[in-house]
């Protein structure tokens, strides 16, 4: 509140309007006027007000910061916001819930995006990560299709476990992530409670062009913690923004949350005859194989001014690499690799990287001319290359940084090459055998019973029970038990473990 006279409304061309409340009318009972331009221009806009909202992780929240580097990694990596103990980096965070829209509620039972976005001063570095070290699937030709098993029904418009667990039932490479998902990590406490990661494997180039394959690991300073499924059915029924305000709150109170990150690194190498596939991303690297290392730490300090203009016109794309980071053969990646950019070309425009929350802080010198709603330009600078009027000019040395040799490279559709661990469901059983205690598994299991036991077919419970099954023979049967489908004759067998194997005979779809 303030006494201060407040300036005059005005149009959007700056012009003082005439009126907050009343229309242009022919008397006071009489028709609005079409020349009320402006009414006419407040409606418009109104009515162009919202972007469609993303197609995955719509929901989100976000807030600023910095990454502090805090270990001498320059034998891994060239980049240049890692250069140096203590350099600090401003960024951007956003984090989001995968399948609910917009007005969803936050404390639902779904992998949470992790989108980071760092303005260094080689250009903008995404990192567009989730809570989890895996993901379903592990080629992008199914990424659509899984995204749709966890939306809605196409007559009913309901969402449908049924639909949920046909597609992960048909699709064994799901389970390691499934397992997390339905474990007390599926429902973080707060976005602050959680950890992040990369999930993709990424190659690292030190100034010397050695290589090495890197994972990321933000490991949340404030401890994880999550809901069960009955906190979180309450909190969604009181507060459906708890996440959201929890993260606003923290950081207006200068309570600043803090993430850790470590990388695990592997001598380029080593991929070859490692025991897993170094680049599928339903698996991960065992922390004995790999121990992470300390690289720095994100804080995030600070709320957004505007959610609309940062918030929801943030777009983050895997693409956006510096030098001495890059790819690795992982197909997910590549597949974000192009869509990521794609989806904000449609959603918020082709010049949405001009955008403050998108702009980079160093200069852009693109060759990308004009098109809608173009804000910066390049005034008489020449438009093609190459020329011969002083235009900018590519780096040869960046080119290094982007290949990696493809041993028996035909070009065909392929299976990941099997190494000799590699399962479908084998990383899933190390989890509930090794690490998860007597609770976290009741607890698996109920979350499993409750989700599996709603509106989902009994053939499709069936291969629910032989999905389990094939994690872990007692989890398989605590889960048949659950579902009332313990005993003999009720179809149940193990899925064959083998990578890539699907399971047979597609039930009809119960709708829930
Ligand atoms: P470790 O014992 O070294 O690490 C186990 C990891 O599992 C910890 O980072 C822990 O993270 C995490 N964790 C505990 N409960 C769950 C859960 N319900 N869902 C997801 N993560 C959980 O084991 P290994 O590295 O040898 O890996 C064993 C298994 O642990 C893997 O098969 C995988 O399922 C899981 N895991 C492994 C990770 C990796 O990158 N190696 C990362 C995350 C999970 P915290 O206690 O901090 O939550």
């Amino acid at each position: 509140m303030s006494d201060a006279k407040p300036p005059h409304t005005t149009t959007d061309a700056g012009i003082a309007a005439p009126s907050d409340e009343h229309s242009l009318t022919v008397g006071p009972n009489g028709p609005t006027v079409l020349h009320d331009h402006y009414l006419a221009q407040k409606m418009q806009h109104f009515n162009r007000e919202r972007v469609p909202e993303r197609v995955v992780h719509a929901k989100g929240s976000g807030a600023h910061g910095f990454f502090e580097v805090t270990a001498d990694v320059t034998q891994f990596t060239k980049a240049s916001f890692l250069a140096e103990v203590g350099k600090r980096t401003p960024m951007f965070a956003r984090f989001s819930t995968v399948a609910g829209e917009q007005g969803f509620p936050d404390t639902v039972r779904d992998p949470r995006g992790f989108a980071l976005k760092f303005y260094t001063d080689e250009g903008n570095y995404d990192l567009v990560g989730n809570n989890t070290p895996v993901f379903f699937v592990r080629d992008a030709s199914k990424f659509s299709d899984f995204i749709h098993s966890q939306k809605r029904l196409p007559d009913t418009g309901l969402r449908s476990n049924d639909m949920q667990w046909d597609f992960w039932t048909l699709s064994p490479e799901s389970a390691h992530q499934v397992i997390i998902l339905m474990s007390d990590h599926g429902i973080p406490r707060t976005l602050r409670n959680m950890n992040g990661y990369g999930s993709h494997t990424f190659s690292w180039i030190n100034a010397a062009g050695q290589r090495f394959w890197v994972k990321y690991h933000f490991k949340t300073v404030q401890g994880p913690a999550n809901f069960t499924d009955s906190e979180a059915a309450a909190m969604a029924a009181q507060d459906p923004d708890f996440h959201r305000r929890d993260l606003w709150d923290a950081i207006a109170a200068g309570d600043a949350p803090e993430w850790r990150l470590e990388m695990q690194i592997m001598p380029f190498e080593d991929a070859a005859d490692y025991r897993f596939n170094s680049f599928d991303l339903t698996k991960v690297w065992p922390h004995g194989d790999y121990p992470p290392i300390e690289v720095g730490r994100m804080v995030l300090d600070r709320n957004p001014a505007n959610f609309f203009a940062e918030v929801e016109q943030a777009g983050f794309s895997p693409a956006n690499l510096v030098p001495g980071i890059g790819l690795s053969p992982d197909k997910m990646l590549m597949g974000r690799i192009f869509s990521y950019h794609d989806t904000h070309l449609h959603r918020i425009g082709p010049n949405y990287e001009q955008l403050p929350i998108n702009a980079p802080k160093v200069e852009v010198h693109s060759y990308n001319k004009d098109a809608s709603m173009t804000y910066h330009h390049a005034g008489s600078r020449p438009v093609y290359a190459p020329n011969s009027y002083g235009g900018p000019q590519a780096d040869p040395e960046r080119a290094a940084d982007l290949g990696w040799q493809v041993p028996g490279g035909e070009l065909g559709r392929y299976a990941y090459d099997k190494h000799a661990e590699d399962d479908d469901f084998g990383q899933a059983g190390t989890l509930y055998r090794e690490v998860m205690d007597e609770t976290d598994r009741e607890h698996l299991v109920s979350n499993i019973v409750g989700h599996a036991g709603d509106h989902v077919s009994s053939d499709v419970q069936r291969r629910v029970v032989a999905y389990w099954t094939s994690v872990d023979a007692e989890l398989g049967s605590r889960v048949a038990k659950g579902l009332g489908l313990e005993g003999s004759g009720n179809g149940v067998a193990p899925v064959d473990p083998g990578q890539g194997a699907a399971v047979e005979g597609a039930a009809e779809p119960a709708r829930g």
